[in-house]
């Protein structure tokens, strides 16, 4: 799915909202702002993200002293493209990986639902379509569906899968699968992991003692940390993420089922918010509906 269409309902919902905002004023004044203000909350920007982009229109208004609400349009699309360059991403624009980790040990963490595996199907499909070696970790032994469901994706992509049976200890499978990713001189392996958020503790335990026994393989492992969220859940995928990166180091995120949505504005949001990288956006559910963030493209889209 392009961009555009993976984002036409978010495009619509916030626009919508927008547009009702601008109708039949001439100028930005206070109270155009508190309108916009309460249509970006309202399309699941976040209260903090959207004071920041009210303040940065607001200082332009007062810059430019008189702003016809026709700019508006223009000058909300520059203010939300400035909060996002201030925020952290778009270091890369394809799958590459970094030469001197080999291979590179990825650790993907989320609550169960969110479209982790999916995500983690549709990376090894991108990263072996650029023509890297991949290792899939199935660490998630809790729920035998998950063990199957990343098994068919191995299938699917064609790459093999190191797993245990229900139960075993997750970080022994992380273990093995770091392990056999070297013997086989892979580029990158992939980790599924449990999201247990209802027991934090338990959680920060066993990512904890899988990132003590990957660094045992290879000291300088885990290389990245990343956080996948549903981006239809809208707010809840933000208390989500302030959960996640309280229990451990998250690196990078992913938001999923964009299409479908119209709580795509939370990727602001999101982008904004915790300084992490936004690094991949899901837009439907093939393999290859996952694209690398780029912060630009997704504003275009959202105002094209
Ligand atoms: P997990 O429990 O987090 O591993 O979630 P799954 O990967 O099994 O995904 C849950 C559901 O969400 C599945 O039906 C997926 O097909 C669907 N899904 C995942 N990512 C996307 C996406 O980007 N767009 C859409 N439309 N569906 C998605």
């Amino acid at each position: 799915v392009a961009l555009d269409e993976g984002l036409k309902k978010t495009k619509e919902g916030f626009f919508s909202k927008i547009t009702k905002v601008i109708a039949g004023k001439d100028k930005v004044d206070e109270e155009v702002l508190d309108e916009l203000e309460t249509a970006l909350v309202s399309a699941d920007v976040g209260i903090g993200t959207t004071v920041e982009i009210i303040r940065r229109i607001e200082e332009r208004v007062a810059k430019d002293k008189y702003v016809g609400a026709s700019e508006l349009n223009r000058l909300l699309q520059e203010s939300i493209m400035s909060v996002l360059t201030d925020a952290p991403g778009n270091e890369f624009e394809t799958f590459e990986l970094p030469a001197d980790k080999k291979p590179y040990v990825l650790l993907v963490v989320g609550v169960n639902g969110v479209g982790k595996t999916t995500t983690i199907g549709k990376l090894a499909h991108n990263f072996k379509k650029a023509g890297k070696s991949v290792v899939l970790g199935a660490a998630d032994t809790f729920r035998a569906a998950a063990v199957d469901q990343l098994t068919i994706w191995s299938e699917r992509v064609g790459v093999p899968i190191v797993k245990k049976e229900m139960g075993s200890d997750p970080s022994s499978v992380a273990f093995d699968a770091v392990q056999s990713a070297i013997a086989r001189d892979a580029d990158i392996v992939i980790i599924d992991t449990a999201g247990r958020l209802h027991n934090k503790a338990h959680l920060m335990e066993e990512l904890s003692k899988i990132r003590r026994v990957i660094a045992k393989k290879m000291p300088d492992a885990p290389h990245e940390v990343l956080l996948v969220l549903d981006g239809s859940t809208g707010q809840n995928a933000l208390e989500q993420a302030r959960q996640f990166t309280a229990a451990t180091d998250i690196t990078a995120l992913a938001v999923t089922k964009l299409d479908g949505t119209a709580k795509g504005g939370v990727v602001l949001a999101i982008a904004n918010q915790f300084k992490i990288p936004v690094k991949y956006i899901g837009v439907g559910e093939k393999m290859e509906d996952l694209q690398i963030f780029n912060k630009e493209e997704f504003v275009d889209s959202l105002f094209s």
